[in-house]
């Protein structure tokens, strides 16, 4: 933990600030164990391996922990990075460009292993705070520990320890896994000041309607509850059929001939999907299989979400044509 993230932690208790009590372990200008206290509550938060933890998995409720730990292992085990990434999360925060991340203060909430949070402060964040709830946040603060501008904490998105300071909040493919998805969509638009900015990328309801039928079902009853290397090893097979159709179906097509193409099953996201090797293609089944929790959001009730937080210049964005993107001015 850099000590200027400081100025940016609140008690998620009473929201009073947070000191450093004592810091026992020091990397370079990291602190990598400590503790913090409560100016007005004297309630103690730790400092663990580098990261400022304000949730203790054993005290939140049983699914948010089945989540972040499901995902938590995931993250764990696919540490492959790609350039297009870049592209792709550009396409989840649309219309935001690199250059709108420059001298903000940034809040991703849900940072998985951190990639995004990482691209935020390459593209010039003054301070960027990546927050999760599970244990992608070893490998999120050893990939990011290196940038001045990057700060990793570990907390429940519905009590976030932070002030209210944040120019841009952004949070892709984390709400619709969270029990309350707009609920945490509004703790994070709260943590963002006056003519601010948020972004949110949701499942949609529309268009997914197969997976709520036939894919939901089987996450639910199995696995969800089967153990992690398990299902890294069973979703092989479901990987491999997906993986052939982009390949050798839809990625041909689509350079064939687009009139064809735009009547297969899916097309817009199974092409786009194409352009990944094996480990994204293996990722996203295993994402779709492992969440205990996952939402398909309606249209009309995602533009609710920013009603709610008075936003203005709103854009509703239909992605891939399976989910929606939204920015607004908070
Ligand atoms: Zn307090």
């Amino acid at each position: 933990m850099k000590e200027r993230l400081l100025d940016l932690l609140a008690c998620p208790t009473c929201g009073g600030d947070i000191l450093l009590a004592y810091a026992s372990a020091y990397e370079d200008k990291e602190i990598m164990e400590g503790v913090l206290t409560c100016k007005k509550c004297t309630r103690e938060y730790k400092i663990v391996r580098g990261v400022p933890r304000f949730a203790d998995l054993g005290k939140v409720e049983e699914d948010k922990a089945a989540t972040a730990g499901n995902f938590g292992w995931q993250w764990t085990n696919f540490t492959q990075e790609d350039l297009r990434y870049e592209d792709q999360l550009l396409g989840w925060l649309q219309p935001v460009k690199p250059g709108f991340f420059e001298g903000k203060f940034v809040l991703e909430g849900g940072c998985g292993k951190g990639r995004h949070t990482k691209l935020a402060a390459k593209w010039g964040a003054k301070d960027v705070v990546g927050i999760d709830l599970g244990d992608g946040v070893e490998p999120a603060f050893a990939l990011t520990r290196d940038m001045p501008n990057v700060h990793i904490v570990q907390c429940d998105i519905f009590k976030l320890p932070l002030k209210r300071a944040f120019d841009y909040a952004f949070s892709v493919g984390v709400l619709h896994h969270t029990p309350n998805p707009k609920g945490a969509f509004l703790s994070l638009a709260g943590k963002v000041k006056k003519d601010g900015h948020v972004s949110a990328w949701v499942y949609g309801a529309e268009n997914n309607e197969w997976i709520t039928k036939y894919v939901n079902p089987v996450r639910n009853g199995f696995t969800s509850q089967i153990s992690q290397p398990a299902l890294y090893q069973l979703s092989k097979l479901p990987t491999l059929g997906l993986f052939l159709s982009t390949k050798l179906v839809y990625r041909p097509v689509n350079s064939v001939s687009r009139p064809i193409a735009s009547k297969l099953f899916y097309n817009d996201y199974l092409n786009h999907l194409g352009t990944f090797g094996w480990r994204e293609h293996h990722n996203i089944v295993f994402d779709h299989l492992v969440a205990p929790t996952a939402f398909y959001i309606p249209k009309a009730e995602f533009e609710q979400w920013w009603s709610e937080v008075n936003a203005t210049e709103v854009e509703i964005t239909w992605h891939n044509k399976n989910s929606w993107c939204g920015f607004g001015k908070v």
